[in-house]
């Protein structure tokens, strides 16, 4: 069953996600598994189209993979207020060679999502709860923290992606 966490410069990474319909035994196995593989792969956040599904549905457990006590689920999540600006930098499991970069977010953010039960509900975040929210919304959406860097980190870090799949090419 290993599902794979898709790479840029995967297409599906640039597509616009769908919203979730009705929750169904499908999508709870969905969410289980994203978990999973969230935490088998070190991360914090996970959204589904990173595993190849075109859904509106993120997990995030920010006390991350070691204690993995604080699962939280946003269904069709959604920015409904966003204040202030703050600069750090992020990584993301679906960007190669580990590559961090400084990305402008909001500050706090009011998301909107539903729940595995269907039940509408509102979080306010700030820090990285606030960050990672943005960033896996971002996803839902088609993108990825690398289409908010400059033009000429973007260039060179392309660069790096053509050199190394020609290495590999050549391996090949
Ligand atoms: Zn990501």
């Amino acid at each position: 069953m290993a599902r794979q966490i898709l790479k840029y410069p995967h297409p599906f990474l640039c597509e616009k996600a769908y919203p979730v319909e009705e929750i169904t035994p499908d999508l709870k196995d969905l969410v289980a598994k994203m978990a999973e593989i969230m935490y088998d792969s070190e991360g914090v956040g996970l959204a589904a189209p990173q595993i190849g599904q075109c859904s509106r549905v993120v997990v995030i457990d920010l006390s991350g993979p070691e204690k993995r006590e604080a699962l939280q689920v946003f269904i069709n999540p959604e920015i409904v207020r966003a204040d202030g600006v703050e600069v750090k930098d992020e990584g993301c499991l679906s960007v190669p060679f580990g590559y961090r970069a400084d990305v402008k977010r909001a500050q706090t953010v009011t998301v909107r999502a539903q729940d595995l039960e269907g039940n509408e509900f509102e979080v306010e975040a700030e820090g990285l709860f606030a960050r990672c929210l943005q960033h896996e919304i971002d996803h839902l959406n088609g993108k990825l923290f690398i289409d908010h860097i400059s033009r000429l980190k973007r260039s060179l870090f392309d660069g790096r992606i053509k050199k190394s799949r020609r290495l590999k090419k050549d391996a090949d």
